[in-house]
């Protein structure tokens, strides 16, 4: 058997949605299907405006303009995290400034927050690490007292509740991914919420090319121009009739994924080896299961781990280069105190394959898993 580390979903009905689409005859985005998935969106998960986008990283880089952010101005990301989640804020001249994380949750550590905001910082960026929310309810009382931005990078937690509260309603500004290897998938997609209605009426104009078209759509207006800065950030209506059919069977993906998750949590409770930390739930969370991440002793075991696991062909994955030890971080990045976590696991972790896999698939990854990890710690 082969277990890939990732493959994207498929819940069944997606081509036949495809297909009403392409009947529709509007391929362009802003179709039927986008704006149905937006309003579904909105309601289901208690969102102010969501505006569908071609990817998490455009929905961040629309985040990124609308923060004001100039050349120099500051922002404060987790140096544990993908590089589109800096990278939209830097193409703005923005600085990112990197702050440590939570051993326990590997989200931004909202203990170290306050000492890195100055006169120049523009907005807080934390991320969901494996669909776990960062500690929201802090950051935005940090971000309250000094009167700056928050942009939830929700990328990996759509469908995931903190404190009862749906990911991408958590902040002012929220950036949902749907690419093929996140919980629901249209390939290459993502999405923009937007809470604070401060920000309603120029999300649309950079969603518009920078253009005042909605105002003419919308019926208020006879002719649109040029107002703003803008890109075209918007996916075709076919790529949303499928990412539509997923997120209506959102609840069906997660109980499938909530299976594997239980067989890790099985697995590492029968093998009883105190020294391998792995993801745990928060009591305020209900999880939508994006991955299952764990901690081995250093870098010489999880490279024996990795050995095996290819004797097997299951593909695991190291998880990220932290930002502030990368080439373009240490270029245009500042990193003003040690990152003592994000240095003490990045060495370790590895990312177990995750994703709607079948009871075969299950079983094999639990035997090999559990022959490998008693090996190597023998
Ligand atoms: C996947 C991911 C992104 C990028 O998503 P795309 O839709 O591929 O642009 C950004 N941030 C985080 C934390 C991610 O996991």
């Amino acid at each position: 058997m082969k277990i890939p580390f990732s493959r994207p979903p498929i819940v069944g009905g997606e081509i036949e949605n495809i297909s009403q689409a392409f009947e529709n005859g509007i391929h362009m985005g802003g179709g039927k299907f986008s704006k149905k998935t937006e309003k579904f969106i909105e309601n289901e998960f208690n969102i102010g405006k969501v505006l569908l986008t071609t990817s998490c990283t455009d929905a961040l880089e629309m985040a990124a303009i609308l923060s004001g952010g100039k050349v120099d101005d500051e922002f404060i990301v987790p140096s544990y995290t993908f590089s589109s989640t800096a990278n939209a804020f830097a193409l703005r001249g923005m600085k990112p400034v990197f702050c440590d994380i939570d051993i326990n949750t590997l989200n931004i550590d909202v203990n170290k927050i306050s000492n890195l905001i100055t006169n120049k910082t523009k907005a807080i960026v934390p991320i969901h690490y494996a669909g776990i929310p960062a500690d929201m309810d802090k950051i935005n009382k940090i971000a309250e007292d000094h009167k700056i931005l928050v942009v939830e990078d929700a990328a990996q937690a759509v469908n995931s509740k903190y404190n009862k509260k749906y990911a991408g309603s958590l902040a002012d500004l929220g950036t949902f991914s749907f690419h093929a290897t996140k919980n629901y998938s249209c390939g290459e997609g993502g999405a923009l919420c937007i809470n604070n209605q401060n920000y309603f009426k120029r999300s649309d104009y950079l969603l518009e090319k920078g253009t005042d078209r909605s105002e003419v759509v919308a019926g208020l207006k006879n002719k649109y121009s040029w107002v703003d800065l803008g890109s075209s950030f918007l996916p075709s209506d076919l790529l949303a009739s499928m990412l539509y059919t997923q997120l209506e069977k959102r609840d069906l993906i997660m109980e499938k994924r909530k299976r594997l998750h239980s067989a890790y949590v099985d697995l590492f409770k029968s093998i009883q080896i105190d020294e391998i930390k792995h993801i745990l739930i928060p009591e305020n969370v209900d999880p939508n299961y994006h991955a299952f991440w764990i901690l081995l002793r250093d870098e010489t075991m999880r490279n024996n781990f990795f050995a095996k696991c290819k004797e097997y062909n299951i593909s695991s994955y190291i998880g990220y280069v932290p930002l502030h030890s990368s080439k373009m971080g240490i270029k245009v990045g500042e990193t003003r105190e040690s990152l003592l976590v994000t240095e003490n696991i990045s060495g370790r972790i590895v990312r177990l394959p995750f994703y709607l896999m079948n009871d075969d698939e299950i079983n094999y990854v639990y035997d090999s898993l559990k022959k490998i990890l008693k090996l190597i710690y023998k």
